[in-house]
C-alpha cells in the first residue's frame, strides 16, 4: 500500500492491509463476514473488516438499549455537554478525518473535509438544540386544567447510511438522537467501514471520558442481513435510511409493518433551471458543480438542465469548456476538482447510461467514456458528459432515473411553466434550483405552483446545503427531514398530558357522565 494511504489509516490506529474489529458495542469486535476496504482511486485493498455476525448484531441491539435507559434520564443541556466534547473530538482530526473519507470514498480533499465540518456543525447546532427543544403548553377549554405537549427522549434509533456521505449524514443523525437523549446504533454502508470505524473510536473516546456506555454511539458494519436485522427489529424506535429508492421503498415497508417511525432519505433527480435573465456568469460555475462535484455522486447533484431557448447556445458552449478543462486527479491533492466513482459497478452503470443515450439518438456533447490516461490504472475514472436527449418526455428512463454518476441531461424550453412542469414530472422529488434575477419568477418558482421538491434554491445550485434547514425530500425521495429545522422532533417521543388541577373534574365537550 502506499505510504500516503498507510499514514492516513495509522491515523486512527487501522493497520494497512490488516484485519480490523468493525463492531462496537463498548468493546471493539467482529466474528461476521470479513469485506474489503478498497480505495476507488487505486483499486488497494486498504484493510479487511471483520463485519457483525447474527448474534453480535442482537448483543449490540439490547447494549445500546441499555445505554438509552440510562441516558434518557440525563437531563438535555448535559447531553449538549457530550455534543460539545464531540465536536472538539471531531474538529482535533478534521483533516485526518477528511483525508480518510477521500482515501476510502473516493470524493476530493476539500469535499471530505467539509463532510467532517458538516459533523461539526450539526455538534454546534445541537449544543444550542440541548436547551431549546422545548414542548408546549396548550389552552385548555376546561378550567383548572392544563395541557402539555412533552418530548421524552425515543430509545433507539438504527442509522443505515450510503456510501457517498460517510461522515456527514451518521453526524446529522447522531447529534440530533444524543441530544434527544437515545441510543444510537449505526450501520454505515459496507463499502465505507474504515470511516465509520474512525469516526466510532473518535466518539468511543469522548463517552469513556464521561462515564457514559459505548453503546450509546454503538456500529455495526455489514451488508444487506445487518441491515435486515435493524430494519425488523422490535427494539429499533426509528429507522434512519439514507440510500437508494429500490432499498428504501423495502426498508419503508418493513418498519411500517411494524408501526415503528422511519426517516427515508432516498434518491434525488435533481433539477436546475435557467432563464433569459440569469447571470451567467453564477449560473454557469453553479450548474457546473451541482453536475460534477463529488463526481456526480451526491443525492443532490444536477441530472437534469433546462435551458431557456434564448440563453441555450450560450450557456452550454461556457459549460462544454469547463467541462473540457476538468482533468481527473488524485483526490488527495488539493488542486484536483475530479474524483474516481466509488466502486467499478457505478463505471459499469455510467457505461451502461451512455451506451442508453447513444441508443435513444441523444446529442453527446462531451465525455461519454474513461479516460485514456488516468492518475492510477486502477482507478473508477469516468469523463463527465453533457447530452441532450430528443425527447424531453419525463417519463422516459433516461429522464426519469437517478444514474448515479457524472451524467447531466439537457432540454430546452420557452417558458418557466414548462421547465417547472418538467421539473415536477419525475418520481423524486429532492432538490431543485432556478437561476433568475427577475423576482415575478422566484415567486412562482417558491409558490403552491412552483416546484416540488424538498430543496428548492434560487440563484444557488442544487447541492450544497447547509445544516441550519431541514434536508430532505418528497415523493419517492422518501418522507422525514433530518439536521436543522423541525428535524429534532422526529427523533422524540410526544405525549400530550392534560393535568387537572382543579377540585372538579369535568369532561371535554361538556359531555355529561353524571350518575
Ligand atoms: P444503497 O441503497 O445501496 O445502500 C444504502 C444502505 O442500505 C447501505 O448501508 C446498505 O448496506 C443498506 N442495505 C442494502 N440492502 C438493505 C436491506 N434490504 N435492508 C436494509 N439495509 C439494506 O445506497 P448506496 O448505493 O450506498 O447510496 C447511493 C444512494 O443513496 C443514491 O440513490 C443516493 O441518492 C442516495 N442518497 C440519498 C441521500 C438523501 O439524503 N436523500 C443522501 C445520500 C445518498
Amino acid at each position: 500500500l502506499s505510504s500516503r494511504a498507510s499514514g492516513i489509516l495509522s491515523a486512527f490506529n487501522i493497520l494497512a492491509n490488516k484485519e480490523v474489529d468493525g463492531v462496537y458495542d463498548g468493546q471493539w469486535k467482529g466474528s461476521g463476514e470479513v469485506v474489503e476496504s478498497k480505495c476507488p482511486t487505486t483499486g488497494e485493498v486498504l484493510a479487511h473488516v471483520k463485519t457483525a455476525s447474527p448474534a453480535e448484531v442482537s448483543e449490540a441491539l439490547a447494549k445500546t438499549r441499555e445505554a438509552y435507559l440510562h441516558f434518557r434520564n440525563v437531563p438535555a443541556p448535559r447531553r449538549g455537554e457530550l455534543l460539545r466534547q464531540i465536536r472538539e473530538g471531531l474538529a482535533n482530526k478534521r483533516e485526518e478525518l477528511g483525508a480518510l473519507v477521500t482515501l476510502e470514498m473516493g470524493k476530493i480533499r476539500t469535499e471530505g473535509v467539509g463532510e467532517v465540518q458538516e459533523f461539526i456543525d450539526i455538534c454546534d447546532y445541537a449544543v444550542g438544540l440541548s436547551r431549546m427543544m422545548n414542548g408546549r403548553v396548550v389552552a385548555s377549554e376546561r378550567p383548572g386544567h392544563s395541557i402539555l405537549e412533552v418530548p421524552n427522549p425515543l430509545g433507539v434509533v438504527a442509522v443505515l447510511s450510503a456510501f457517498n456521505f460517510p461522515v456527514a449524514v451518521y453526524g446529522w443523525n447522531l447529534a440530533l438522537s444524543l441530544t434527544a437523549g437515545n441510543g444510537t446504533l449505526w450501520k454505515p454502508s459496507p463499502s465505507t467501514c474504515l470511516t465509520s470505524i474512525a469516526v466510532t473510536s473518535i466518539i468511543a473516546e469522548i463517552l469513556k471520558k464521561n462515564d457514559l456506555p459505548g453503546a450509546l454511539a454503538g456500529l455495526v458494519t455489514g451488508g444487506q442481513p445487518v441491515g435486515e436485522a435493524l430494519v425488523g427489529s422490535s427494539k429499533v424506535d426509528l429507522v434512519s435510511f439514507t440510500g437508494s429508492e429500490r432499498v428504501g421503498r423495502v426498508v419503508g415497508q418493513k418498519v411500517m409493518s411494524r408501526f415503528a417511525k422511519s426517516i427515508l432519505e432516498l434518491g434525488g433527480n435533481n433539477a436546475s433551471i435557467v432563464m433569459p435573465d440569469a447571470d451567467l456568469s453564477l449560473a454557469v460555475p453553479g450548474v457546473f458543480f451541482g453536475a460534477v462535484g463529488t463526481a456526480g455522486q451526491r443525492c443532490t447533484s444536477t441530472r437534469r438542465l433546462f435551458l431557456h431557448r434564448q440563453i441555450a447556445s450560450e450557456f452550454l458552449e461556457r459549460l462544454q469548456k469547463l467541462y473540457i478543462s476538468l482533468k481527473p486527479g488524485d483526490p488527495l491533492d488539493s488542486d484536483t476538482l475530479l474524483g474516481p466513482l466509488h466502486t467499478a459497478a457505478a463505471v459499469g452503470l455510467y457505461t451502461d447510461t451512455i451506451e442508453h443515450l447513444r441508443t435513444i439518438n441523444a446529442d453527446i456533447l462531451c465525455g461519454g467514456k474513461g479516460y485514456d490516461v488516468t492518475p492510477f490504472n486502477g482507478g473508477n475514472f469516468v469523463q463527465p458528459t453533457i447530452a441532450i436527449p430528443k425527447s424531453v418526455d419525463m417519463t422516459d428512463s433516461i429522464w426519469s432515473t437517478e444514474t448515479f454518476a457524472p451524467i447531466l441531461n439537457v432540454a430546452v424550453f420557452d417558458e418557466l411553466d414548462e421547465a417547472i412542469g418538467w421539473n415536477n414530472a419525475v418520481p423524486q422529488g429532492l432538490s431543485s434550483s432556478l437561476w433568475t434575477r427577475d423576482l415575478r419568477n422566484v415567486g412562482t418558482w417558491t409558490g403552491p405552483s412552483g416546484s416540488d421538491t424538498g430543496i428548492v434554491n434560487v440563484n444557488a445550485g442544487t447541492s450544497g446545503a447547509e445544516i441550519g434547514a431541514s434536508f430532505g425530500g418528497n415523493k419517492s425521495t422518501g418522507w422525514g427531514r433530518e439536521s436543522g429545522g423541525d428535524a429534532w422532533k422526529q427523533y422524540v417521543r410526544w405525549s400530550a398530558c392534560t393535568i387537572n388541577f382543579s377540585n372538579e373534574a369535568p369532561l371535554a365537550q361538556g359531555v355529561n357522565f353524571s350518575t
